[in-house]
């Protein structure tokens, strides 16, 4: 890509506009902390646990493709690695800031113990520009990155992963960048890699497919059938399209779909692979013919059974949750629902399977490429899917039981799931001085 119509590429500081009420990290946390109180945490391990274990900031230094020299900045927080090495993405975005990647790296902690896979969580990020960047900068810069913060990296130590405007081909350079420097290959310090240089098959629908089988357990916990169960589903990207697909392969009717030009609606169900062939061929839904037109804001409140916010955080507030028709929610995207909608919807009766359980199917199988690289030994689509939906299927089932042991929602029960998984093992680990 050309640089002449680059921007001025100048490098945000720190915001301190960080954690107001609204703010999705700050739900999260102020759902831990909810959790944690129901637990009666003990005060020390609660100041433990709301700590990040350890926070680097380096600065990137590449030539651009012009020849001048730019400096980005870059982070990566490990927030608690007490059940195992830490797991998460790195972003590339102008929006990062050291606190967002805090909040994230806790973020995946919660994530990782709820699925029980061992691991503990993290989050980096560098803060530019990836469309103003050419493909041989964004390498200079993941190549720079991974070297400045290669001390905690490493198969036991630290895995990053693709996030927002990452990808594998992003991840490659990293692993890379990694061997290069331990001069042998080491395919299991990053996951979401290519399937040929040791990615997992079946990574690619993780997250759709674990939204899928949740959502089936919810359906059966509430004694709801499967076939003729209306679904609107709002994004259509790799969570969205894979879960709309996956689910109405189950037998459900998926109603409407939603990307960011707008949704499509028939209430006898769409045809989801026609849907995923014309998004090939046309980028976008806008074009689609073959359904009506609706507004974004409109798929939220559809009459349907199941919702699936698999796009945006924030989406369901106290403005919209009260005309939210569904009976089940199953939070596809990170922190689509505010704190405030939370309990609208805990009112009207909705079943809420919260981010950190519902789009957990994607770390999982992270997970299982990790194991698949260190063991050297790969496994086929069907083993893959097997063990995913065994993990899923127990982790509904246990967060269902803390929620039903406390008396709480399922979104409590998952934090409390969480809190308490992590809290067990400092336990049994002791303070270490
Ligand atoms: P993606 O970029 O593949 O797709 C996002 C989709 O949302 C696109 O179809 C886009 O057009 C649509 N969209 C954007 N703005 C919209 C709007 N205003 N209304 C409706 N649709 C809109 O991203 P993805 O990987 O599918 O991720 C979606 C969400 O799921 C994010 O919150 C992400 O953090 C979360 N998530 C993803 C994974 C994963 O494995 N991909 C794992 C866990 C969580």
């Amino acid at each position: 890509m050309s640089t002449t119509s680059r921007p001025s590429l100048l490098i945000r500081p720190d915001k301190d506009t960080f954690l107001n009420e609204e703010n999705p990290f700050e739900a999260m946390m102020s759902r831990f902390d909810y959790a944690a109180e129901r637990l009666s945490l003990d005060p020390g391990l609660y100041k433990v646990l709301r700590s990040p274990e350890k926070q680097i900031i380096v600065s990137v230094p590449i030539h651009l493709d012009s020849g001048e020299v730019e400096v980005f900045t870059g982070y990566r927080v490990l927030y608690n690695t007490s059940r195992g090495p830490a797991k998460g993405g790195i972003r590339f975005d102008m929006q990062v800031t050291l606190d967002e990647v805090k909040a994230l790296a806790a973020w995946m902690t919660w994530k990782c113990a709820v699925v029980n896979i061992p691991f503990g969580g993290a989050k980096g990020g560098v803060v530019c520009d990836p469309p103003t960047l050419s493909l041989a900068e964004l390498e200079r810069i993941t190549r720079r990155y991974t070297s400045a913060i290669i001390e905690t990296l490493g198969p036991d130590s630290d895995v990053p992963a693709p996030d927002v405007n990452t990808n594998e081909r992003m991840m490659a350079w990293i692993m890379d960048t990694y061997s290069m420097h331990k001069r042998h290959t080491v395919t299991s310090v990053v996951t979401g890699k290519p399937i040929e240089m040791g990615g997992s098959l079946g990574r690619r629908e993780a997250t759709g497919r674990g939204c899928m089988l949740v959502t089936r357990e919810a359906l059966k916990r509430l004694g709801m059938p499967v076939k003729g169960t209306k679904v609107a589903v709002q994004g259509f990207g790799n969570v969205g399209s894979i879960a709309a697909q996956l689910m109405e392969d189950l037998g459900l009717t998926v109603v409407a779909v939603s990307d960011k030009s707008g949704g499509i609606y028939n209430p006898s169900g769409l045809r989801i692979r026609e849907v995923q062939q014309h998004v090939k061929q046309h980028r976008y839904l806008s074009e689609y013919k073959e359904a009506d037109h609706i507004a974004n804001d409109q798929l939220l409140t559809l009459e349907c059974d199941v919702l699936v916010p698999a796009a945006l955080e924030n989406v369901i507030t106290s403005k919209n949750a009260r005309d939210v028709k569904a009976r089940i929610i199953c939070e596809g995207a990170n922190g689509p629902t505010t704190a405030n909608a939370d309990r609208i919807l805990e009112e009207k009766g909705v079943f809420v399977i919260p981010d950190i359980l519902a789009n957990a199917g994607g770390v999982t199988v992270s997970y299982f490429e990790w194991v698949q690289d260190r063991g050297g030994y790969f496994w086929d689509e069907d083993t893959v899917n097997q063990r995913l939906e065994r993990i899923m299927v127990q982790s509904f089932d246990e967060v269902a039981a803390m929620a039903d042991r406390h008396a709480v929602n399922s979104r409590v029960g998952a934090y409390m799931q969480a809190i308490e998984r992590v809290a067990a093992v400092h336990r049994l680990r002791g303070m270490y001085a």
